[in-house]
C-alpha cells in the first residue's frame, strides 16, 4: 500500500463519524419510561460527537444549576459558517452593520418543554434531532442545505426535573393507566413551573426569571423566522396545531396569518394518513404578547403552539374512547407535526425570507400601529423600565432639550399639551423592534374576539406607572443616548440620610438596613432641609438612632449605594415640615415574615410571593406548608402573608390568626384569600355596604335569570363573558397620605384578572379604589364594568392591635407590574 492510502485510511479512521443512534437505541426505556435530565444531554452529546451536522451550544444555567442548552442543526458546511450565517441574516434587517457573502438560510427556531410536567414534548425533541441528522433520511438531509434548524429540547429544565423525577419515584414495573393512580395525580407544586413556580410561558416579554433572560439573549442574537413552541394539554385532547384562534392581534401580518393557515393544511395531510385525530383554529389564540408563539410574531417570525394530549397521563393512561396512551405515542405525533414545520419552511423558504425582511422594513416606514412616539417622564422608576426594553433590545434615547408638545396623556386618557424636558425617554418606533414596541405601549388593544385566553390589557406606562405620552407623528429634538448619573456629594457632616421611597431600589435597600440592624425612620409627611425636599415614604437614617454603629458613614454608605439618589442630611432642623426628632418619622420594625404554601395555595401566585422576597427584596422568610401551620408558634412572627387560594383553616386555626391580629400582627390576604376575613365577626369585609346595595344586586341577578330561561345553550359561554375580565387594566383613586400608596404617584393602574368585588368597606380603610367613571384598558364584560365603580382593590382593616392589608387584585401577577411590586414593599415594610 502506497503511503498516501495509508494516510488517507489513517485519517478517515480518526475522523469519520460512527453512525448517530437514534433514541431508541442510545435509551433503553424510550418512550415507555419519561427520560432523566442527564440522559436527555447524553443523547445529544452522543448526536454532536458522531454526527457533523449538529452542534451544541450552552447558553446559561437554571436556578437549580442545570444547563440551558441550544442545538444548532444544519449541513456540516452551513454549521461551518455559522456566524457568517448569523451576522448576514441579522444585517438584511438592519441589526448587524456590514454584508458578508454568505448564502442566506431560513432560520428555524424548535422550542421544547417550557412547561416541565409537558414531558411529550421533550422526548419528542429527541426524535426529532434524530430525523434531522439522520444520514438515512434523505429528505431532511435536502431541507437542511437551506436552513438551520436551532433546536432547544428543554426550556424549564428544573420544572421538568421536578416532573421526571417524581415519576420514575412513583413508577412500578407495570404501568398505572387508571385514572386515579397517584402517576397521574402530580404533587404541589407540580412540575409545570420553573423554581420559583413562574409560568415560563407567561414570561416571554416579561423576562423576570434567569431561564427567559439566559434564551432571550440568544434568540436576539438568532431572530428566527419561524419559531414553533412544543406543549401538552389535558390527555382526553386531540393533538391542536395551527391556524391560532381569534383573537390575533391587528399587528399580526397577513403572511404570518397564511403560513399558518399552510401548516395547517400540511400537518393535516400528514395526520390524516396516520388516522390521528386533531384540531386547529378553536382554543389558542395570538394576542397577549408574552407566550413562545405571540412574541415571535411581534418580532417578525411565524410563531406557532402544538399541543400533545398527556398532561397527567404519566408514562400510561386510559382515555375516554378506551385507548390507552402512551409517551411513545405523544413524542411520535409531536415529531410527525415538528419535522413538518421545518419541511415547510424549506419549501416557503423565498418566500418566508422576504416577508420576514419586508416585516422590519414595513413597520418602520409603514407602521401599523396608532402611535409612532412614545415618550416617558423622567423617574427613578425609568431604570426597571429600561432594563425591560433592553432585554427585548427595543431602543430608547433620552431628550436633550426642553419643548412643549401635544399627545395622548396615559394618566388621564386624553390628549394633552405636555412639555418634554432633558432626560425624558424617547422611544421611536422608526427601529428594527417598531412591532414589539408598539404592542408594549399601545394604550388600548384592538380585539377582534372577547373570548381571550389570558389578559388582554399591559400598557407599559400603566404597569410601571409613570406618566408617559403617545404621539401619532415623529418627533424631532436634540436627543443623546445616555443619561449621565449625578453621585450624591460626599459630606463631612452627615447627620442623617435620606433615601427617596420611589422604585424597587428603595425596598431593596430597605431590606438591606433592615438585615444590617440599622435603625430606620420615614417621613409621614413631605418636608424640607435646606434644599433637599423629602416627600411621603422617604427612608430616614440617623446617626442618633445608630449610635452603636461603628463607623456609620461607611457602613451606611455602603449599604444605600444602590439608590444612587439618596442625599446627605448635615442637620436635623427642617426648613418646613418638622425636625427630624418630631413626631413625623416613625420608626420601622423589621418584620418577620411568614409565608403559607403547599396544598390549597395557587402553585403560581405563591411562586410570585417567594420571587419577590428571595429575589426582589432578598429578605429572609419563613415559608411554611399549610399542612404544618398548627405547628407554629405564631409569637415568633410579625407578618403572614397568604396568597392566593383555597384555604380551609379549621376553627382553632382561625382563632389562632385572629390572635395573632389582635396581638399586632399584620396578615396580607391577597386574592380569594381575603374571603377568610369575609363576613367573619370584628372585620369588615362584605361584599355590600349596604342592604340596600345587596337587594338591588340580587335583584339585576334575578331578573337577568328569568331572562335567560328563552336563551339557547348554544351561546352561553360568549354570553357569561358579560360579567367577566380576563385582565384589563383598571384607573384606582388612591389615598396618597397613608404609607400603602407612597412612591405609587398620582393614581394606581392595577391589573384586574377576578370578577371578585366588594363595594368600598364601611369600618375599614380604603386605601386604594376604583372611583366612579374610571378609565379602563383590556377587556371588561358590559356588566361587570359598570359594577366595578366605588369597588376597594386595597384596603386595610384594623383588628385589635393589628391589621389585615386586603389585596383584591395581585400587585405581583407575574412579577412584571412595577408599580405592584412598590405597592407590594409599601404593605410589606411600611405599613405598620
Ligand atoms: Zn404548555
Amino acid at each position: 500500500m502506497n503511503r498516501y492510502l495509508v494516510a488517507i485510511l489513517l485519517f478517515t479512521l480518526t475522523f469519520s463519524f460512527a453512525q448517530p443512534k437514534s433514541p431508541y437505541e442510545f435509551l433503553p426505556n424510550y418512550g415507555k419510561q419519561v427520560s432523566h435530565y442527564h440522559q436527555v444531554e447524553a443523547y445529544f452529546q452522543q448526536l454532536v460527537k458522531e454526527s457533523d451536522w449538529i452542534k451544541h451550544e450552552k447558553y446559561g444555567e437554571t436556578t437549580q444549576e442545570r444547563n440551558l442548552n441550544a442545538y444548532y442543526i444544519s449541513t456540516p458546511e452551513n454549521l461551518k459558517n455559522l456566524e457568517e450565517i448569523r451576522r448576514n441574516h441579522l444585517h438584511e434587517i438592519g441589526l448587524f452593520p456590514t454584508k458578508n457573502n454568505s448564502k442566506s438560510k431560513a432560520v428555524v427556531w424548535l422550542s421544547f418543554n417550557v412547561h416541565g410536567n409537558e414531558i411529550g414534548a421533550i422526548e419528542s425533541a429527541l426524535l426529532v434531532a434524530f430525523e434531522l441528522v439522520n444520514p438515512n433520511n434523505k429528505e431532511t438531509k435536502k431541507w437542511l442545505e437551506d436552513i438551520v434548524v436551532i433546536l432547544d429540547p428543554c426550556l424549564n429544565p428544573d420544572g421538568f426535573s421536578r416532573y421526571a423525577c417524581w415519576l420514575r419515584d412513583v413508577s412500578g414495573s407495570k404501568t398505572h393507566p387508571g385514572l386515579y393512580d397517584r402517576e397521574h395525580m402530580e404533587p404541589w407544586p407540580g412540575g409545570r413551573q420553573n423554581h420559583y413556580v413562574y409560568d415560563l410561558n407567561r414570561d416571554w416579554a416579561w423576562q423576570t426569571q434567569r431561564e427567559t433572560q439566559f434564551r432571550m439573549d440568544l434568540y436576539h442574537q438568532w431572530m428566527p423566522m419561524v419559531h414553533a413552541d412544543v406543549h401538552e394539554m389535558g390527555y382526553n385532547e386531540p393533538y391542536f396545531f395551527p391556524p391560532a384562534a381569534e383573537p390575533y392581534h391587528e399587528q399580526i401580518s397577513p403572511f404570518q396569518r397564511d403560513f399558518h393557515k399552510k401548516i395547517g393544511e400540511l400537518t393535516a395531510k400528514k395526520f390524516d394518513k396516520e388516522g390521528w385525530m386533531y384540531y386547529s383554529g378553536e382554543r389558542f389564540d395570538l394576542f397577549y404578547p408574552s407566550y413562545g408563539d405571540t412574541y415571535p410574531c411581534y418580532n417578525g417570525a411565524v410563531g406557532m403552539t402544538y399541543e400533545q394530549g398527556g398532561i397527567g397521563a404519566g408514562r400510561a393512561v386510559t382515555m375516554k374512547n378506551g385507548d390507552v396512551l402512551t409517551i411513545k405515542d405523544r413524542l411520535e405525533h409531536h415529531t410527525k407535526a415538528i419535522l413538518a414545520v421545518v419541511e415547510l419552511s424549506y419549501v416557503q423558504k423565498e418566500i418566508l425570507t422576504k416577508e420576514f425582511r419586508n416585516f422590519f422594513k414595513d413597520s418602520r416606514t409603514k407602521p401599523k400601529g396608532k402611535y409612532q412616539t412614545y415618550i416617558v417622564k423622567d423617574h427613578p422608576k425609568n431604570a426597571e423600565l429600561l432594563k425591560l426594553l433592553n432585554r427585548n433590545r427595543i431602543e430608547a434615547s433620552f431628550a436633550d432639550e426642553s419643548k412643549k408638545l401635544t399627545g395622548y396623556h396615559y394618566q388621564s386618557n386624553a390628549e394633552k399639551v405636555f412639555s418634554v424636558e432633558p432626560n425624558d425617554i424617547i422611544i421611536s418606533v422608526d427601529q428594527p423592534r417598531a412591532v414589539l414596541t408598539q404592542v408594549l405601549f399601545e394604550p388600548h388593544h384592538k380585539l377582534s374576539d372577547s373570548l381571550s385566553y389570558d389578559i388582554t390589557a399591559w400598557s407599559l406606562p400603566h404597569a410601571y406607572g409613570i406618566e408617559s405620552y403617545a404621539l401619532k407623528g415623529k418627533v424631532a429634538f436634540k436627543m443623546k443616548s445616555k443619561v449621565s448619573v449625578i453621585n450624591p456629594e460626599k459630606s463631612n457632616n452627615v447627620y442623617a440620610y435620606y433615601i427617596p421611597w420611589n422604585n424597587r431600589s428603595s425596598a431593596r435597600v430597605l431590606s438591606l438596613l433592615h438585615q444590617n440592624n440599622i435603625k430606620v425612620r420615614y417621613a409621614s409627611k413631605e418636608v424640607t432641609f435646606g434644599d433637599v425636599v423629602i416627600q411621603r415614604g422617604g427612608l430616614i437614617v440617623t446617626k442618633g438612632d445608630n449610635s452603636k454603629v461603628d463607623n456609620f458613614e461607611k457602613t451606611v454608605g455602603a449599604l444605600i449605594v444602590e439608590k444612587t439618589d439618596y442625599k446627605v442630611l448635615e442637620t436635623g432642623m427642617a426648613k418646613s415640615g418638622g425636625d427630624l426628632g418630631g413626631e413625623n418619622y416613625p420608626l420601622l420594625k423589621a418584620p418577620k415574615v411568614m409565608v403559607l404554601s403547599g396544598n390549597g395555595v395557587s402553585n403560581i401566585d405563591f411562586g410570585q410571593v417567594w420571587f419577590y422576597l428571595d429575589q426582589v427584596v432578598e429578605y429572609p422568610t419563613s415559608i411554611v406548608d399549610v399542612q404544618n401551620f398548627s405547628r407554629v408558634n405564631l409569637a415568633e412572627y410579625t407578618t403572614l402573608i397568604l396568597p392566593e387560594g383555597w384555604y380551609s383553616f379549621s376553627d382553632n386555626q382561625k382563632k389562632t390568626i385572629e390572635e395573632f391580629i389582635a396581638r399586632g400582627g399584620k396578615v396580607i390576604a391577597i386574592g380569594g384569600a381575603v374571603s377568610q376575613f369575609e363576613d367573619r365577626e370584628g372585620f369588615h369585609l362584605t361584599k355590600f355596604a349596604t342592604e340596600d346595595e345587596k337587594t338591588q344586586a340580587q335583584k339585576i341577578l334575578e331578573e337577568q335569570e328569568l331572562a335567560d330561561r328563552f336563551l339557547e345553550v348554544e351561546n352561553a359561554e360568549r354570553r357569561s363573558i358579560s360579567s367577566f375580565v380576563p385582565g384589563a387594566i383598571v384607573e384606582n383613586k388612591l389615598d396618597k397620605t397613608h404609607p400603602l400608596s407612597y412612591g405609587l404617584g398620582e393614581q394606581y393602574y392595577s391589573l384586574k384578572t377576578s370578577e371578585n368585588k366588594y363595594k368600598l368597606l364601611k369600618g375599614a380603610q380604603n386605601i386604594i379604589y376604583v372611583p366612579k367613571n374610571y378609565q379602563s384598558s383590556g377587556f371588561i364584560g358590559y356588566k361587570l364594568k359598570k359594577s366595578l365603580e366605588e369597588t376597594v382593590t386595597f384596603a386595610i382593616d384594623n383588628y385589635g392591635q393589628g391589621k389585615v392589608i386586603y389585596m383584591i387584585d395581585n400587585p405581583l401577577f407575574r412579577g412584571f407590574w412595577e408599580n405592584g411590586n412598590l405597592l407590594f414593599s409599601n404593605a410589606l415594610f411600611l405599613v405598620d
